[in-house]
């Protein structure tokens, strides 16, 4: 059977929030946004290890997590994150073990992905090599210029907005990570490094529930969904 890793970046701040809590460490409905996100992929039995970079204050966090998961059969790691995603992605990266096939990468503050759309795009990940969970733009997507005006107007149907997962096969992503590195490129999303390979990226179609809880309206969703009262 094909083995998953899962990588779950955790180390940003929750300056958009405008919190002093980190915000995968920000409490809903008696558990941490990290541990609702941990336990979404607990259900994909493809699953074998789980590596999160976080930031050197909240290492103990994430290790009495790991311990409350009661899961032996999986191996969890914690590593230190670094001043970008990319660059805790990338420690995290250097721990996956060599018997791992296919690495996710999801945010940490995306709790509501469901196993289904995990497994989906391993299987489309496995097939194409590498593949990212996205939606259709809803809004029509402007490119402005630095005076505030409109430069163009992309048309919509071409449009979609990267989520996380994003699956890959693990030599694809450790060769996208290491150019990257050595090209200085930082990109806003791990597809993109691979793009820059000329590697072929598949999209799943994924669901407006898989939100990033990133601006206290998002907070107020997140609570909402956990009560299912959307
Ligand atoms: O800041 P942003 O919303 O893009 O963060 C997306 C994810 O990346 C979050 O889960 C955050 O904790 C993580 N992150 C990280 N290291 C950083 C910045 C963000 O692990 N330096």
């Amino acid at each position: 059977m094909t083995k998953l890793a899962v990588i779950i970046p955790a180390a940003g701040s929750g300056s958009r929030l405008g919190s002093r809590i980190p915000k995968p460490f920000i409490e809903l409905e008696g558990s941490t946004i990290l541990e609702h996100t941990i336990r979404a992929f607990l259900n994909v039995p493809s699953l074998s290890e789980i590596v999160i970079p976080t930031s050197k204050e909240s290492v103990g966090r994430v290790e009495d997590i790991f311990k409350s998961l009661d899961r032996e059969d999986l191996k969890m790691m914690v590593v230190e994150g670094g001043s970008e995603r990319q660059y805790s992605i990338h420690n995290a990266l250097k721990c996956v073990s060599d018997e791992i096939d296919l690495v996710a990468v999801h945010d940490a503050v995306r709790p509501f992905i469901s196993a289904n759309l995990i497994e989906a795009c391993c299987e489309k990940a496995v097939g194409v090599g590498a593949s990212i969970i996205a939606v259709p733009a809803k809004d029509t997507i402007k490119r402005i210029n630095e005076a505030y005006l409109i430069d163009g107007t992309p048309d919509r149907k071409f449009l979609w907005q990267a989520q996380t997962p994003q699956i890959f096969k693990k030599e694809i992503i450790l060769e996208a990570y290491e150019s990257a590195r050595s090209n200085g490129f930082i990109g806003t999303d791990d597809s993109s490094l691979v793009e820059q390979l000329g590697y072929e990226v598949g999209v799943v179609e994924g669901d407006r529930r898989n939100l990033k809880i990133t601006y206290p309206i998002d907070l107020k969703i997140a609570e909402l969904i956990l009560k299912e009262e959307i």
